[in-house]
């Protein structure tokens, strides 16, 4: 009979930047850039201005005790102002917003505030005064470090308002975030890899990766419509961003955030969407990664132009976390596997 190849995997170098992302709760706060004079193609708040709602302090404030309700353990607490902007909206309203939040921090019932901003909506002045309102936290919306990228995608500012928001920001101690984009006009995968390198030179602490969805009443949905772009399919999009997320292993950014999964921020827009759009995005871009790893231990420990090989046996031990990630969403990875090297592949505690 033959014997079960069993192989334990330690996949934390692989999974590095995704582990521990849940050491706080996070309130988040949608704050809409009304008025934004920008154009990028791959938005839609301007022609959908009309429907977005602008949430009172009231309903700010209910929506923040609603949450405080369902925090169970002992876990810091962030509020978090995202809509892409907030430096962007005028200075009262930024003021009055983080006054409210500033009452939940004396009361002790949340501990800092986030933000997330344009680059070019930074300067010394508005990172003092975010300071004194006690945001730990601003996340720049780079997207690419490619200027002709950059362009395309008519975001209407450059990589130098990247580095000199991040040079400041750093400066003032303030923790960094970025948000890249994968997929957008005239980007391929050697930019998106030299725009994470670069950006990784700034220390950040956190970072998101979305992949580029077309957004129904965007600049980029008439684009699509007249083939002036494809959107990624969703292999391109996870292979691509799986590729970005290997390069941050260099350092120890923490990726919060991967792919658009909330129905809710889809909703927010009321659009439809188009491109590489998956539920599981992450799963899928984590799964591409560390099949790599499995594939190499698998090769090791088999002859793969053997036939008296063939349906061999082979368990694979990993930490329970990663479990799902290695079998991958619909069973990808170990599909994959078993077809490719015809074995017989389990991974102990699917
Ligand atoms: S994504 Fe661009 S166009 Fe849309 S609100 Fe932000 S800055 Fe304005």
């Amino acid at each position: 009979m033959q014997d079960i190849i069993k192989i334990n995997i330690d996949l934390s170098y692989e999974l590095k930047n995704i582990l521990n992302k849940d050491d706080q709760y996070t309130i988040p706060i949608f704050i809409p850039h009304l008025g934004c004079n920008n154009e990028c193609v791959f938005c839609n708040q301007r022609k959908i201005s009309g429907n977005l709602k602008i949430h009172n302090l009231e309903e700010i404030r209910d929506d923040i005790d609603e949450h405080l309700k369902y925090f169970k353990n002992k876990k810091k607490i962030q509020i978090a102002f995202f809509g892409g902007s907030f430096t962007g909206i005028p200075i009262k309203n930024q003021i009055k917003y983080l006054e409210l939040a500033n009452e939940y921090i004396s009361k002790g019932k949340v501990d800092s505030i986030r933000i997330s901003t344009r680059p070019d909506y930074i300067n010394i002045r508005i990172l003092k005064m975010l300071k004194k309102y006690n945001v730990t936290t601003v996340e720049l919306g780079v997207q690419s470090m490619d200027n002709f990228v950059l362009e395309s995608s008519k975001r209407g500012h450059t990589s130098i308002d990247v580095i000199r928001a991040a040079i400041i920001i750093n400066l003032l101690n303030i923790e960094l975030g970025f948000q890249i984009m994968i997929g957008l006009p005239n980007s391929n995968l050697k930019l998106e890899i030299m725009s994470m390198s670069k950006l990784l030179k700034y220390n950040p602490k956190q970072l998101r990766i979305y992949p580029v969805y077309v957004l129904e009443k965007s600049e980029l949905y008439d684009m699509y419509l007249k083939n002036k772009y494809i959107p990624l399919t969703l292999d391109d999009a996870v292979i691509r961003t799986a590729e970005v997320i290997k390069i941050c292993r260099s350092s120890d950014v923490q990726i919060i955030r991967i792919g658009l999964q909330s129905t809710k921020e889809i909703a927010v827009n009321n659009s439809k969407l188009f491109g590489p759009v998956s539920d599981n995005f992450a799963e899928y871009a984590l799964s591409k990664i560390v099949l790599e790893r499995l594939e190499k231990e698998i090769i090791n420990k088999i002859d793969v132009n053997n036939v008296e090989n063939l349906k061999q046996k082979i368990e694979i031990f990993v930490d329970k976390k990663f479990i799902s990630i290695a079998v991958g969403p619909n069973r990808i990875n170990k599909n994959y596997l078993q077809n490719k090297y015809n074995i017989c592949l389990s991974v102990k505690g699917e």
